[in-house]
């Protein structure tokens, strides 16, 4: 159902169909790889959730809680971690899981946090990039789409921690 105070920028089939090719190159890139997914909370619950069941190997999956400080619609690059992996990833073929890659600082921050744990390898999935306010440049092997430079919601994506539920990407009229 579309919600009056939300335009839509990329409805549910677009994604799920996205997401499926997503899967699929990831399956071939990761067929008969150690493949540990780590998803970024909480933006990121609902593309792993769908991107997870798309793949054909094997995986498993475990969770990095962030916040960042300062204002709630910027990123400070400043980020704690509030909730740390469940299990150590020395060794593992690490695919990163982000909602969206914005200024890149988050990014930034966690692949030097992540890459002095030894993975064997570590890349990124994002599902959505805004180009237009990169900070920092950050690899980004496998992305959903390219947005134009708005303050999405929806699709786990949250307005003071509402709106996550919502089933497409949209942005506030009002
Ligand atoms: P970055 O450090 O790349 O600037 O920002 C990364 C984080 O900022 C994302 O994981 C997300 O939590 C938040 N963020 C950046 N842009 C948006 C946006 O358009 N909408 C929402 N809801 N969060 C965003």
């Amino acid at each position: 159902m579309q919600r009056s105070d939300l335009d839509i920028l990329i409805d549910e089939k677009t994604l799920h169909a996205r997401i499926a090719e997503l899967g699929a190159q990831i399956s071939r890139d990761y067929a008969g790889k150690d493949l540990a997914l780590v998803g970024i909370l909480k933006g990121s619950f609902i593309f792993l959730a769908d991107l997870a069941r798309s793949l054909t190997v094997e995986c498993t999956i475990d969770f990095l809680g962030l916040s960042s400080y300062g204002h709630s619609t910027t990123s400070s690059g400043v980020v704690q971690i509030t909730s740390d992996l469940s299990a150590p990833i020395e060794g593992r073929d690490v695919l990163v899981v982000e909602d969206i890659i914005d200024t890149g600082l988050t990014m930034r921050y966690l692949l030097e946090n992540l890459s002095t744990r030894k993975p064997r390898s570590l890349k990124v999935v994002s599902l959505l990039h805004k180009p237009a306010r990169t900070k920092v440049e950050v690899p980004i092997d496998y992305k959903g789409f390219t947005i134009d430079d708005h303050f999405v919601i929806g699709y786990g994506l949250d307005y003071g921690d509402r709106y996550r539920n919502v089933p497409y990407i949209g942005h506030k009229v009002r």
